[in-house]
Order: structure tokens, then C-alpha cells, then sequence
């Protein structure tokens, strides 16, 4: 059943953010009334927050999420290992486990596709290899969702809405009915939603969170993210290493040694890079 419920002033002063005090995902428990009507008067301990940062202010989007998907298309778009990483660092730095989906591999060689699963695979990341056209892997897809709260993110294009729908037809109807330009007004007050899967678990769904950022990540944060870098960062002669141009460094060690992929470690100085120029516009700036 689906009770309407106000919020408890005293839950409200409890937040150090009125605005969230209570968000899609949490668990509470509230006081019901007359005709499906209820007070909310206490919310549990929140993991697995996914969350956007706006004016210095966090903004809670989802509460409870025990997964993201890192959803990626073989081709069309081509994919692009340095935007997984991206993602990776994302739901790294949320704590939420990232599972990464690499659809449309009707497109590709298959075998291609094997290879950079196991590059990740190695890393200890769990990788799926799916085709929302041609039901390839879609039953490996449903066990992983199955009793779970997901978030599905990526770049707009790569299928994110076709996997849905083929997964269960019609879980996206609300949504996909109408167009982005209607409802692009709304992206800011609209709240995240929480669809049912009819085999058990929750798709969250949002425009705003499909494609969740890194702007927040400093960039002596990056390191930290790349998580099979470790092990071999106490190797380095300088506790600061950046692992760029630095002479006795564990890191470029273990990618001379092929412990570390190469692919990886250059993602890793490109989203430094890129990390750091952000860091220099904002000072810029304010
Ligand atoms: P979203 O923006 O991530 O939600 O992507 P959409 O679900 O809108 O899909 C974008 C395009 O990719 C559509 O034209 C789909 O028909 C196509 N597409 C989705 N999944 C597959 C797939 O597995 N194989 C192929 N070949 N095309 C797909
Ligand atoms: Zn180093």
C-alpha cells in the first residue's frame, strides 16, 4: 500500500540539511492516519547514498542503493574505457558497488568485448556483457538486479532505456512517454522515483543522476579510486607521489611490470589532468 506522509517537524530540525531530511530510498517509520495518509517519525541509518553537489550544498538523490550500473555500449556509441573509470570513481567515492554493463555486443566481436570484461574482472570489478536487441545475457542481467535497489548510469545512447524495457515492458512507461524538452523544467524539483521489478527489486529512476559527475573529486583524491593501484603505492619514494613524473614510483613500476594495465594508468593521468585543471577554474573563480 502507498501512504501520502508529511514529515515530523522534529525529523526536519534533525537533518543538517532540511532538504533531506527524508529521500527516495529510505527506510522510515511512520505513524499512518485516515485514508492512506501517515506521519513519517523517524528515518533509519542511510548506506549507499548517491548524491549531487550544489553550491557546496549536498543533495541527497537516493538513499539505500546497493548498486549502480556503469552502463556502455560496445559500439554506437564506441566505448570508451577512460568513462568507465569515470563511472567507477563516481560509485567509488559513494560507496555503492559498481557493476559494469557493457550492452549492444550484438555490434561487436564478442571476443573483443571478453577481454576488456576481464581487464575489469581482474581488478575485482564484476563485468556483464549484454544485447537489449538480441537477449544476450539479459537472464545474467535479471540475477544481478533480482532483490536489489539499482541505479542505472551512462552516457545517454548506449541503451540504458532499451535494457528497462526489455527487461520488463512497460517499467519505463511514465518516464519514456514524455519527451526530455517537456521535462526539462522539472529535473530540479522532480524526486527520484523507485520502479518495481516484477522478479523482485527496484530500479531507481531519474534524468539527473543517468549521468552523475566528478567534479567533486580532487585531484590527489584520483589515486585513491583506482583501487588495484593500492597495493603498490607504498612503493613510492614520496608519500605524495603523483605517479606522473615522479622517479621512484611503485605505481609505473607495476604497469612497467604489467601488474597494472597500461590502459588503466593512462585513464588514471588523463582524469588527473583533467581533475586538476578543474581544480585551477575553481579557484579561478571563487
Ligand atoms: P539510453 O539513452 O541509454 O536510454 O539509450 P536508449 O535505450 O534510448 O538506446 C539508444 C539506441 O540504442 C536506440 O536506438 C536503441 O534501439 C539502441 N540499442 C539499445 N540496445 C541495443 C543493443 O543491444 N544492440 C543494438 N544494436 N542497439 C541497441
Ligand atoms: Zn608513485
Amino acid at each position: 500500500n502507498r501512504y501520502e506522509c508529511t514529515i515530523r517537524r522534529v525529523v526536519r530540525t534533525l537533518a543538517r540539511n532540511a532538504r533531506n531530511a527524508v529521500v527516495t530510498g529510505d527506510i522510515v517509520l511512520f505513524q499512518p492516519g485516515d485514508n492512506f495518509s501517515g506521519v513519517i517519525e523517524r528515518v533509519n541509518p542511510r548506506k549507499g547514498i548517491i548524491s549531487r553537489f550544489h553550491r557546496r550544498q549536498e543533495h541527497i538523490i537516493v538513499a539505500n542503493v546497493d548498486q549502480v550500473l556503469i552502463v556502455v555500449s560496445a559500439d554506437e556509441p564506441p566505448l570508451k574505457p577512460n568513462l568507465i573509470d569515470r563511472f567507477l570513481i563516481s560509485a567509488e567515492k559513494g560507496k555503492v558497488k559498481p557493476v559494469i554493463c557493457i550492452n549492444k555486443v550484438d555490434l561487436v566481436d564478442l571476443t573483443r568485448m571478453q577481454l576488456i570484461a576481464g581487464l575489469y574482472g581482474q581488478i575485482g570489478y564484476d563485468v556483464i556483457l549484454v544485447s537489449a536487441s538480441t537477449g544476450y545475457g539479459m537472464p545474467h542481467l535479471r540475477n544481478v538486479l533480482k532483490g536489489k535497489e539499482s541505479v542505472f548510469t551512462g552516457q545517454s545512447g548506449v541503451g540504458k532505456s532499451t535494457l528497462l524495457n526489455v527487461m520488463q515492458p512497460g517499467l519505463l512507461l511514465d518516464t519514456s512517454t514524455v519527451s526530455e524538452g517537456t521535462l526539462k523544467g522539472r529535473h530540479t524539483t522532480r524526486r527520484a522515483i523507485l520502479l518495481d521489478l516484477k522478479f523482485g527489486g527496484w530500479v531507481v529512476d531519474t534524468p539527473g543522476i543517468r549521468q552523475f559527475g566528478l567534479w567533486d573529486v580532487l585531484p590527489e583524491e584520483v589515486e585513491g579510486y583506482f583501487i588495484e593501484f593500492r597495493p603498490f603505492v607504498i612503493h613510492c619514494q614520496f608519500p605524495d607521489c603523483t605517479h606522473t613524473h615522479e622517479k621512484k614510483c611503485g605505481v609505473k613500476q607495476a604497469v612497467q611490470n604489467q601488474i597494472i594495465s597500461e590502459q588503466r594508468y593512462y585513464s588514471y593521468v588523463k582524469i588527473m589532468h583533467d581533475q586538476n585543471e578543474m581544480k585551477e577554474e575553481n579557484r579561478h573563480w571563487s
